[in-house]
């Protein structure tokens, strides 16, 4: 039998239907599975492997104790709400009123699905950077949407402004950056951030913005486009607790913006989950008031880290980028002698005992040419695990 249906322009637009019509398994799916039946180092999949802080974990169990096991209020609980509201204002000066302008969400993940649905029509265009994140273009796709891209090239991976200029019109309806960026690292300066907000009112466009790197900069400024003159009147922003307190099965995420555009967003998401996460809730809250300190030690561990990796990439003969936030390094394999990145890391674990993912994972077809030797890794692990990895890539080196 033949399943039809609207998962189908999801799987494609999220590069996963083949022309035989079937969706394939996702490229992270085939190689977790790979690392695990060979024992291989994981740096495929972007999940911290520690726990984050006993203070979060511990509002978590005596919720769960104190019975807050019900369904929450349709927005959040209200100690989440003011938490996140305070956020905002304490990081970077901005103001929301927590019973109007604040949603709480199962993930960023359904805010970004949510906010696609609520505010597009068919035909309307959704403007990404590519590579980019895999449920933009499923969501785009779901929802009727033409999905237009801009490319974030190597080795820098920032925008080129006449692209990006380019690639807006009055078609646009939402335009949606990700900044610190999975895959690249990049974070968008604020040059490129004048420039979306300019042309957000130029073509009357939304803009939103994924930051669930927030706080995992290293040495460059976090800048919230809602911060811009005239940003925030149409500015949807989403973050999450998962990258921020190594909880991301929790599935705590959040989105603030103008009242009226959270209703909008509010009668879609009350149909796809609900509600979440009751007993989480006042655990991220907790988290979020936790002092600067905790903030600024989670940026600079995590920095090690990427130094490490990136040591060790390059000791290895990759060409390696500079991630400027986030967890992922991308890493050339062509001076290597491999110019296949997904060929390679099907036999990664075999030759390095490691497992990357292949970058042609984020971008469409038509562009994986230009993406087609690199590897995506990620440093958000232990120490000791990037220390072995690194050792194996050196060996692939030396081979
Ligand atoms: C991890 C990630 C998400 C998903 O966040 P959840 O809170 O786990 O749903 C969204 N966007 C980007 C870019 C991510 O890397």
């Amino acid at each position: 039998m033949t399943v039809s249906g609207a998962w189908q322009r999801a799987a494609r637009g999220a590069m996963l239907l083949g022309d035989d019509g079937v969706s394939r398994p996702t490229i992270f799916a085939e190689m977790s599975a790979l690392a695990t039946s060979r024992g291989a180092i994981n740096l495929g999949q972007g999940f911290p492997d520690e726990d984050g802080p006993a203070e979060v974990l511990d509002a978590a169990r005596r919720a769960i104790s104190d019975g807050l096991n019900q369904y929450p209020p349709g927005r959040g609980m209200p100690v989440l709400r003011d938490a996140i509201a305070e956020h905002q204002a304490r990081f970077y000066g901005l103001a929301y009123d927590p019973d109007t302008e604040v949603l709480v969400t199962a993930g960023a993940t359904e805010a970004i699905a949510a906010s696609i649905l609520a505010l597009t029509e068919a035909g309307d265009e959704v403007v990404t950077f590519e590579p980019f994140y895999d449920e933009y273009g499923a969501i785009a796709a779901l929802a009727g949407a033409t999905h237009v891209t801009v490319p974030l090239r190597a080795p820098a991976f920032q925008p080129d402004l006449d692209e990006l200029r380019a690639a807006v019109s009055d078609r646009t309806r939402i335009i949606l950056i990700n900044s610190p960026h999975n895959p690249t690292g990049t974070v968008l300066g604020r040059e490129a951030l004048e420039l979306i907000v300019e042309l957000a009112h130029a073509h009357d466009a939304l803009i939103v913005t994924d930051e669930v790197y927030e706080h995992l900069t290293f040495g460059v400024p976090h800048i919230p486009i809602a911060s811009l003159p005239g940003a925030r009147e149409r500015t949807v922003s989403i973050s999450s607790g998962g990258k921020t307190f190594n909880t991301t099965g929790w599935k705590i995420g959040w989105l603030t913006a103008p009242a009226e555009i959270v209703d909008a967003i509010v009668a879609v998401k009350q149909f796809l989950t609900y509600v979440n996460g009751a007993p989480f809730q006042p655990a991220i809250a907790a988290g979020l008031r936790l002092p600067d300190a905790y903030f600024r030690q989670i940026a600079g561990v995590l920095q090690g880290k990427r130094d490490l990796l990136a040591a060790g990439l390059t000791r290895a003969g990759f060409r390696v980028s500079s991630p400027q936030g986030g967890y992922f390094v991308i890493a050339d394999a062509a001076p290597l002698g491999y110019p296949d990145a997904a060929e390679l890391c099907r036999r990664l674990p075999d030759l390095a005992g490691v497992v990357g993912v292949p970058v042609s994972a984020f971008v469409r077809t038509e562009r994986a040419r230009e993406y087609a030797s690199l590897i995506r890794f990620a440093y958000c692990k232990k120490l000791e695990l990037l220390e072995g990895a690194s050792a194996g890539l050196v060996r692939l080196g030396a081979r």
